[in-house]
């Protein structure tokens, strides 16, 4: 392909079409470079013949991702809330509890220590620079600990620290001995506070799409759909004087600028020339994926409503930790929605189709009753099995990251610029800050 783009962008998922999307509105001539045969990257929507669907990856949406919602309303995609009435369910120490509200049934004094700790990492939190991490108070201190170090040290009961673990798991995708401190701290304030990324009600699991969360990518892409190349993955980036040259597996585009809408530890797989700068080359191994598995158990009903039960449950002795009900919004079908999360997706991948199903089906019959143990459909899920994601939900960065590398991280080099979710300041690791990023990377080309 010999004619000069103005921007080549490499990457469909969220980031890389918005930067398409808003680039191609600013007059520019753009070409998208996708490794895969879809558009959507960790956003995929499994949908069967019966017209039901569940969406593998990134599938809600809650207040304030204001962007994501604004992109739905522009493409005609519904959105409706999580299904959360009745009471959540806690199995703990081989008992199966039911209770109302938000807070679990935990012995008083791991009660009060949990909830302590979710105050103090909010508090903590709001000392963070969100656009400049690095910047923040005792930046080094806190960038030197892993989140389990804190834990451990303001958390004395076993059972507060085994809660306090799930709900990281459910958030992060990774055990609180994975990653920073700091991070953590970024993360929860860059989504607002740790109440926010817990709670359906309120929170990031507000909302879900009607037809699932790929359907906006869907409607975005095919406003430009001749401007996509699909099963194209980049293998190198070359910058000249005079432009910029990006090859596949077949061909070579030149242009004068180029967005990588990739998550940074699949930028390394790629060859720069030159090199890049030092910081940035150690930002791409610093940053590993997540680690989680999504189980699902589909059934003609979803009856566990009937029992008064709203879908949700929690324990540390998973496989799954914790589970939604992610039926459609006519409850046409029941469909439980189990995560294995952090180490416990990683012992999860070592297991046969067949073990691994059982084991979900336990947990859901633990949880649900002897229904649940049958359903019409099992399928699971993880994008630690996929090449072009390797994890997920996102990028957990290792102690130092920040502090040594950071700085890096939106810096464009020469004529390549960075979006992803990994890049926002603003729900960091959410389809809403892939939007943002995108948005953000395409005023940059043009401005
Ligand atoms: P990606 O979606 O990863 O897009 C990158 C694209 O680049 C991919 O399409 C990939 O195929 C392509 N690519 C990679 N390498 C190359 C190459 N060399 N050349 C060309 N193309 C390449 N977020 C929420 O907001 N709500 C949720 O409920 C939620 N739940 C999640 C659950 C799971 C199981 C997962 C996996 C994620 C979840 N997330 C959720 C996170 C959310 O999905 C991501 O933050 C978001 O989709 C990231 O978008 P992105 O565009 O930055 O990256």
């Amino acid at each position: 392909d010999k004619k000069p783009y103005d921007v080549l962008v490499v990457g469909a998922g969220y980031a890389g079409l918005t930067a398409a999307y808003e680039l191609i509105k600013a007059g520019r001539t753009v070409l998208l470079l996708e490794a895969r045969d879809r558009v959507g990257g960790r956003v995929h929507t499994q949908r069967f013949d019966d017209g039901s669907y569940v969406d593998l990856g990134g599938a809600w949406v809650g207040p304030t991702q204001d962007r994501l919602y604004a992109l739905a309303r522009a493409f005609g995609v519904d959105t409706f809330p999580t299904y959360d009435t009745g009471k959540s369910t806690q199995y703990f120490r081989g008992r199966v509890k039911r209770y109302k509200g938000l807070i679990p049934p935990l012995p008083l004094f791991s009660l009060l220590s949990l909830d302590a700790a979710i105050r103090r990492i909010n508090k903590l939190s709001k000392t963070v620079d969100l656009a400049e991490p690095w910047n923040t108070p005792n930046a080094r201190q806190l960038d030197t600990l892993t989140l389990a170090d804190w834990m451990n040290g303001q958390m004395s009961y076993e059972t507060a620290r085994q809660f306090f673990t799930i709900a990281v798991g459910a958030i992060w995708a990774a055990d609180p001995a994975d990653f920073s401190l700091l991070h953590a701290l970024f993360y929860t304030r860059s989504g607002r506070d740790l109440d926010t990324l817990m709670n359906v009600k309120n929170g990031a699991q507000a909302d879900r799409f009607v037809g699932g969360a790929q359907t906006i990518a869907d409607r975005m892409a095919a406003t430009f759909a001749d401007r996509i190349v699909f099963n194209a993955p980049v293998r190198t980036i070359t910058q000249t004087d005079a432009q910029v040259e990006v090859t596949t597996d077949t061909t070579t585009y030149t242009a004068s600028r180029v967005v990588v809408a990739i998550p940074p530890a699949l930028q390394a797989d790629i060859r720069f020339e030159p090199a890049l700068p030092p910081q940035r080359q150690q930002l791409m191994t610093q940053l590993p994926m997540g680690a989680v598995w999504k189980c699902y158990a589909i059934y003609d009903r979803p009856f566990w409503r009937d029992q008064g039960l709203n879908g949700l449950a929690a324990t540390p002795d998973g496989p799954i930790t914790v589970t939604f009900d992610n039926s459609p919004r006519d409850g046409s079908q029941g469909i439980l929605m189990g995560f294995v999360l952090g180490s416990k997706a990683r012992d999860f991948s070592r297991l046969s189709d067949n073990e691994r199903r059982a084991s979900a089906l336990q947990s859901f019959a633990t949880f649900f009753g002897p229904e649940a143990a049958r359903p019409r459909r099992y399928l699971d899920h993880s994008f630690l099995n996929e090449a072009w994601s390797k994890g997920c939900y996102a990028a957990v960065p290792q102690p130092g990251f920040w502090t040594s590398a950071g700085p890096a991280l939106r810096q464009p080099v020469g004529r390549i610029h960075w979006a992803g979710t990994e890049t926002s300041d603003v729900w960091n690791g959410y389809i809403e800050g892939a939007v943002r990023s995108g948005e953000r990377v395409a005023r940059e080309v043009t401005g």
